[in-house]
């Protein structure tokens, strides 16, 4: 079905730390020592990879 695209992923523009794109550090406050969620799917201008990224929650949502 045609209904379930995932959305689409949020365009970074910037330098990101490289362990918050690969999800290993909270993509808002870069903390590892608490419990990390998928927060959606974020790409960096300039290159074409789509990150999945996490929070630890101090920010609701990256990406509806
Ligand atoms: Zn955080």
């Amino acid at each position: 079905m045609l209904n379930t695209l995932p959305p689409a992923p949020t365009l970074i523009e910037g330098r990101v730390s490289i362990v918050r794109l690969h999800g290993e550090a909270c993509f808002d406050c870069g903390t590892v020592s608490k419990t990390l969620r998928a927060a959606g799917h974020v790409v960096v201008r300039g290159s074409p990879r789509v990150w999945q990224i996490v929070t630890c929650g101090c920010r609701l949502k990256i990406a509806a």
